[in-house]
């Protein structure tokens, strides 16, 4: 068993999910507003924005998984600002639901700060058996936990990913990083790992 589970997410997928997500929502509710709850919510909304046709699409930005497959102990709005949304019905948009913090956060935010008519919260995915929170709609539940890798954030997970080897297990040549790469996420990394590092380095990381 591979110590975290990964899931490499293709573009292809996150346009399927999406797609998926906004037919769910148009068989129901009519938003007026979409609220992407950055960063992971932002690509989803845009891609639900089109098949919808909305044009009003805002953002707030919620902090709690700063770091790859760990997160602070409490979700935080980062920049919070009020804007008026009277008469206005709001879907909220998130990547997934994993604690359901960040989508519980921002549905109380969205309600006390920007007073709609009314709000619904929307997922592409949903992990059932780790989310206090279950969204109005989501394109698929998730059973079993994993850390999804969406394309939007390939260079920023593997960076982590890399990060936690080397904490545990010290330098090591590159060869052997790929084998515990293999070995502790059973993923093959979609950007390889030399250019990880070379980014890692450029950073300062390592
Ligand atoms: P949460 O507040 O726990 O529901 O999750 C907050 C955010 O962290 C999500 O919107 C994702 O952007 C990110 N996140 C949390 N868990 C995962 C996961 N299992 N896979 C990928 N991203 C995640």
């Amino acid at each position: 068993m591979p110590k975290i589970p990964v899931k490499v997410v293709k573009w292809e997928d996150v346009a399927q999910w999406s797609t998926d997500l906004a037919e769910k929502i148009r068989d129901k509710y009519s938003p007026d507003v979409i609220i992407a709850v950055a960063r992971g919510g932002l690509v989803p909304s845009r891609l639900v924005a089109d098949v919808l046709g909305i044009t009003d699409v805002l953002s707030i930005k919620v902090e709690h998984w700063v770091v790859t497959a760990s997160h602070t102990p409490e979700a935080k709005i980062k920049y919070p600002f009020k804007v008026d949304l009277s008469g206005k019905r709001v879907i909220i948009i998130d990547d997934i639901t994993d604690t359901g913090d960040s989508l519980i956060l921002a549905e109380k935010y969205v309600r006390e700060n920007f007073n709609p008519l009314d709000i619904k919260t929307a997922t592409m995915q949903h992990i059932k058996p780790s989310s206090k929170y279950v969204p109005d709609f989501y394109a698929f539940e998730v059973t079993d936990w994993a850390w999804f890798m969406y394309p939007w954030n390939y260079w920023e997970d593997e960076i982590n990913l890399v990060r936690k080897i080397l904490a545990e297990k010290g330098k090591m040549e590159l060869s052997q990083l790929e084998k515990e790469f293999r070995e502790s996420y059973g993923i093959e990394p979609p950007i390889p790992l030399s250019k990880i590092l070379d980014e890692m380095r450029r950073r300062k990381i390592i």
